[in-house]
């Protein structure tokens, strides 16, 4: 089993290699905000809980964010791991990660930090669009889709995520490095962060994430 904890601010491109990852790889992506968000459109109460947070770029309360995932991580497609994409973002987030795992017998394998300058990471939130239908994420400078607003894959308009206004970007940003770098430190004394330049195209982050998870095995 093989569970690898995707690290890095908001935009530094978690989302676009955890799609990738999970076809190369055949591990399921794991993404809280996904999550999230299928709770908000299906109108659930804790979607109508998550939404009061994310609104204004604060993080959903640990308590029901880990019970949220404890569920997801039960399901039969996380028999071999999995891929955890914007989980853990504080210490006892990380710390009930661990729990979890070592209920299962299980552990984190490698946390992956994949490394861009705030500056950057504005940019890129700045830019990004989404399908509506299949979430495939695109940018509209660095990496368009084929026709302007509409999914390469299936054809379903793009849309620009509620929580990406300029106001909730930046917050977002300052809530990363307030309560998520920390957690840089937390997996680099287990000697499992492996830092992957981020501002490399699409392609080559992607293969050294690749080279990185292998190495591991
Ligand atoms: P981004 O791709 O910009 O990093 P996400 O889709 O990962 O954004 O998260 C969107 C929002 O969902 C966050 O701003 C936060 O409110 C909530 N969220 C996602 N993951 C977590 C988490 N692990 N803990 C608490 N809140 C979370
Ligand atoms: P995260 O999940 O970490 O918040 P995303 O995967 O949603 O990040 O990517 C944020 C934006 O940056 C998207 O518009 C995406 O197309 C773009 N992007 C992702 N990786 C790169 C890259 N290596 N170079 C340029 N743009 C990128």
């Amino acid at each position: 089993m093989t569970y690898v904890v995707l690290m890095g601010g908001p935009g530094a491109g978690k989302g676009t290699q955890a799609k990738r990852l999970r076809k190369e790889l055949g591990l399921p992506q794991i993404a809280t905000g996904d999550l999230f968000r299928e709770n908000l459109r299906n109108e659930t109460e804790l979607g109508k809980l998550a939404r009061t947070y994310m609104d204004v770029g604060e993080l959903v309360p640990d308590e029901v964010t880990v019970a949220m995932v404890k569920e997801r991580l039960s399901r039969p497609d996380c028999a071999n791991g999995a891929l955890l994409d914007g989980f853990p973002r504080t210490i006892n987030q990380a710390d009930a990660l661990q729990t979890l795992l070592a209920e299962m017998c299980e552990k984190v394998h490698i946390a992956p930090y994949i490394h861009v300058n705030p500056d950057i990471l504005l940019k890129r939130l700045a830019g990004r669009w989404t399908c509506s239908d299949c979430g495939h994420v695109y940018h509209v400078l660095f990496n368009p889709p084929q026709q302007a607003g509409i999914c390469d894959i299936d054809g379903s308009p793009l849309y620009q995520r509620v929580d990406d206004t300029e106001a909730t970007q930046k917050r977002r940003i300052e809530v990363y490095f307030e309560q998520t770098a920390p957690l840089l430190d937390y997996y680099r004394d287990k000697e499992l962060l492996v830092e992957i330049n981020g501002e490399q195209s699409i392609e080559q982050v992607h293969e050294d994430l690749v080279q990185a998870i292998r190495n591991t095995d």
